[in-house]
């Protein structure tokens, strides 16, 4: 959908966060990256902007706006810094969602506020060492003991984990029945036995932390059950839907940042006495890319409208997932062609945006899952 074709309200909240991104977080991104740093600053402007939790209701801290108001914000920061993006997302979608869905009143007030309006941040515990795609397979325990659960098990490659204070965590409740085993809970990451793991040293979105979370006996209150007891894999796979549209859209950026980096050079670099924009080989290229990106664009806002409407999505969070994050691997790899040798150094961003890119073909479910998941449901 072109921009002009956006309703006023989103042009508006499209605008606030493009301007942030090219003005502020462009200032970093190529450090954060570079140094694998955390951007904190960036982090608290989004706070202030109300970035945090742009789909929370005003009365628990959030910006009060529909999931498409969140897509077109990761979108503009994901165009400047993939890491930046990844971290919004994950305590957008990952985090706040799961806990505007299925959290009680107490919970809400206690755990989304304070995310949704940044003071805290919010990770996802879902993937072990040994559940990963099959990510049912959990092994970390929460056994019941009076009102209070006992936590233990290692969680892997977990984004926001050396910063966050909040976790959605899955363990396993019930080992004797396979359809209702798993349970969602709400830990404070400031909890006794909470232990930040291996820190991950990443090819790309290096900015963002990424690390193992150990859980060595953490008792957590009952009163931090998220959703039923036994409902934790319906959690999973709900909180999973909304984030592969944030996906989605950080794949949908960081492509296009990259074309735009890439149309501009081209109509800069000569050689041949003429910019190499006016070969027809580099025209096709670029054209290829802006079409590509603006079809992964429109599946990804049909995924959104369907979740605005409440309506389900997961066959279309899935197919926006693989086809925005197979084009922005496809269009970063092209936006080096279009830079040759400089797009290969570091000097230029073409190459932060395309190892950034791959990782958009991993989290939240791989293109091998995507795939199933979207076979399962045209098939029924
Ligand atoms: C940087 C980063 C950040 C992450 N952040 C988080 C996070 O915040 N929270 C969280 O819970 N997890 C997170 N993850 C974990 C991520 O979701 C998993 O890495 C991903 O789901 C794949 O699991 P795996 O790495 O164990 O690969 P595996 O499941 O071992 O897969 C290996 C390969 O086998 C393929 N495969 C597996 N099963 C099948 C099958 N049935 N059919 C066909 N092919 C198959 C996969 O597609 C893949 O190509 C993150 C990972 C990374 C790298």
């Amino acid at each position: 959908m072109s921009d002009v074709l956006l309703k006023d309200e989103h042009k508006m909240i499209q605008q606030t966060a493009r301007e942030f991104a090219q003005k502020e977080v462009a200032l970093y991104a190529a450090e954060c990256d570079r140094e694998a740093k955390f951007p904190k600053s960036g982090i608290q402007k989004c706070a202030e902007l109300g970035f945090m939790g742009i789909a929370v209701p005003e009365q628990y801290g959030g910006s009060g706006l529909d999931y498409f108001s969140y897509v077109l914000v990761l979108e503009e920061i994901a165009a400047v810094c993939a890491s930046t993006a990844v971290i919004v997302s994950v305590n957008n979608s990952l985090v706040c969602t799961p806990l505007k869905t299925f959290g009680n009143e107490w919970q809400k007030k206690t755990f989304l506020t304070p995310l949704a309006r940044g003071e805290k941040l919010g990770c996802f515990c879902l993937s072990e060492p040994n559940a990963g795609s099959d990510a049912g397979n959990q092994q970390t325990i929460a056994l019941k003991k009076g009102d209070e659960y006992i936590l233990s098990g290692t969680k892997n490659f977990i984004t926001n984990g050396p910063q966050a204070d909040t976790a959605i965590v899955f363990a396993v409740t019930d080992k004797s029945n396979p359809k209702k085993r798993i349970s969602a809970f709400i830990v404070d990451m400031h909890s006794q036995g909470v232990e930040v793991g291996k820190v991950e040293k990443k090819m790309g979105i290096k900015g963002s932390g990424c690390s193992q979370i150990i859980f060595n006996d953490v008792k957590v209150s009952k009163e931090n059950l998220l959703g039923e007891e036994g409902e934790g894999f319906k959690v999973a796979l709900h909180t999973l839907d909304g984030g592969r549209i944030g996906i989605g859209t950080q794949a949908v950026g960081i492509a296009r940042g990259a074309f735009e980096a890439a149309r501009n050079y081209a109509k800069e670099r000569i050689q041949f006495g003429k910019p190499i924009s006016e070969f027809q080989a580099i025209q096709w290229i670029l054209a290829d890319m802006a079409t590509t990106i603006d079809a992964a664009r429109l599946l990804v806002y049909r995924a959104t409208e369907l979740e605005d409407r409440g309506l389900r999505y997961t066959k279309e969070a899935a197919m926006a997932k693989l086809f925005a994050s197979e084009t922005a691997m496809k269009v970063t790899t092209n936006a080096i062609q279009v830079y040759g040798g400089y797009g290969y150094s570091k000097e230029y961003p073409v190459e932060r945006f395309f190892r950034d890119a791959k990782i958009t073909e991993i989290y939240e479910g791989t293109s091998e899952v995507q795939r199933m998941v979207i076979a399962g449901q045209i098939l029924r």
